[in-house]
């Protein structure tokens, strides 16, 4: 005799990672691990890191399991043979595997490296959790107004994106005066200009509340990552330009504000944990367990609050000059960090030197020596001047 549960069971949410091998990608995988039968698989991606996909493979079971770098695809086959997981390789496998139906996909890829996948994700029209900030940065206009046309949810998860997006009146945009995205000030809040000019990537990468990926490590040390945010704010939420700022709140507790007409200020707290923020994409519009410490506010004590300093962390500047100067400005800021930020990991320039690459390389895009630049049509546009922007910036770290 057959027997039917007595309450309607969900069937499983069909979800896809791309970047699974990263800080997001493997905390995404970790909450669907631990929530047996309530998700399905569809795939995982990663860039060179074979062993850690095949650990997550063997964890979340996926259909396909797809390595960016060709020369790693008989180690991966060879570490899922018998499990009849599919399995591929290649950049363009990984864009395929965006493009397998899935009910939810996260887009996890660091950097614009990630753009071709998650433009291929956000053409399904499903519910894209959009982690890779640098897509935005570089792509935004391009890639919101795919999500308007193929009607896909968008659910961020940067930490502070998601805070907004939970306390965003998006029915009522009009009684919103401002957004007020949080900061930490990273690792190197309070140091000097002199400790700054020494600074090695071990210290840069050494973040005070949150454990995350080297680039973005990197990032929030020259306060570039905040800059990157402002950009990614301005895509996401129907706010104008002046309407985002920042706050330096070293405990990471508020992770973004509203403020509304009426004077009412709305902010979502939590632990520095991104669990959190993927969970909330993970489940919505349902809330999910997420196993991150609770957040203790007698324990914490304080909580502070600091205007940042434009002079010290002048990458900060920079951002908010290309988010106001528009057009290819952001595209060719983001590539050049990107760049300067490779360099700076390998060795090759200092830390202070990132900002001075990227600042050289917005002024050549303003003098027109990067060619497109005011207007970008297209998804060639695009990638026109984020080519741009790499080779002026890696030309610059060559004539150092
Ligand atoms: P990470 O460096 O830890 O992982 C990056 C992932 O992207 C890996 O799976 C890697 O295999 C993949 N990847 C890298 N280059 C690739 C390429 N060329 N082609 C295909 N795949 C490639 O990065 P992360 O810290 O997890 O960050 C991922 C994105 O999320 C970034 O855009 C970052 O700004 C954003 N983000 C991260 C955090 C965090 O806590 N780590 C918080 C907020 C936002
Ligand atoms: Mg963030």
């Amino acid at each position: 005799m057959s027997q039917t549960a007595p309450y309607p069971v969900p069937s499983p949410k069909r979800v896809t990672i791309l970047g699974a091998t990263g800080s997001v990608g493997l905390n995404t995988v970790d909450l669907i691990a631990r929530a047996p039968g309530r998700y399905m698989v569809e795939a995982l991606t990663a860039n060179s890191n074979v062993e850690e996909l095949i650990r997550a493979a063997l964890r979340v079971k996926p259909r396909l399991a797809v390595i960016g770098d060709a020369g790693k695809y008989q180690a991966l086959r060879d570490g899922l043979l018998g499990t009849g997981i599919e399995v591929a390789a290649g950049q363009q496998a990984i864009t395929d595997a965006a493009t397998r139906p899935a009910d939810w996909i996260m887009a996890a890829i660091v950097g614009a490296a990630g753009l071709a996948p998650t433009l291929a994700a956000v053409a399904q029209g499903t519910t894209v959790a959009i982690a890779n900030k640098e897509c935005l940065v570089c792509a935004g206009d391009h890639m919101m107004e795919l999500v308007r046309r193929r009607g896909t949810t968008l659910l961020p998860v940067d930490s502070e994106h998601n805070a907004i997006f939970q306390v965003f009146d998006s029915k009522r945009p009009e009684g919103i005066e401002k957004i007020t995205l949080t900061a930490s000030g990273g690792p190197f809040r309070t140091a000097t200009m002199a400790h700054m000019q020494a600074a090695t990537p071990a210290q840069a990468i050494a973040h005070p509340n949150w454990q995350m990926g080297a680039k973005i490590s990197v990032d929030c040390a020259t306060y570039m990552n905040k800059g990157l945010e402002m950009i990614e704010a301005y895509h996401l939420f129907p706010v104008d330009k002046d309407q985002i700022e920042v706050v330096i709140h070293p405990q990471s507790v508020i992770h973004s504000m509203v403020s509304y007409v009426d004077g009412s200020v709305l902010a979502q707290m939590a632990s520095p944990d991104m669990r959190t923020p993927i969970a909330y994409a993970l489940g919505w519009p349902d809330r999910i367990h997420a196993p991150v410490p609770r957040l203790d506010l007698v324990q914490i004590a304080q909580l502070t609050f600091e205007a940042p300093d434009f002079s010290r962390f002048p990458a900060l500047a920079l951002a908010k000059q290309a988010l106001a100067l528009g057009g290819g400005a952001p595209t060719v800021l983001s590539a050049a960090n990107e760049i300067a930020v490779a360099a700076f990991l390998g060795g090759k320039i200092g830390f202070l030197d990132i900002a001075r690459i990227v600042e050289q390389t917005l002024e050549a895009g303003d003098n027109g020596a990067l060619g497109q630049w005011s207007r970008l049509h297209s998804l060639e546009d695009i990638l026109g001047a984020d080519a741009a922007g790499r080779a002026y910036a890696s030309e610059l770290i060559e004539q150092r």
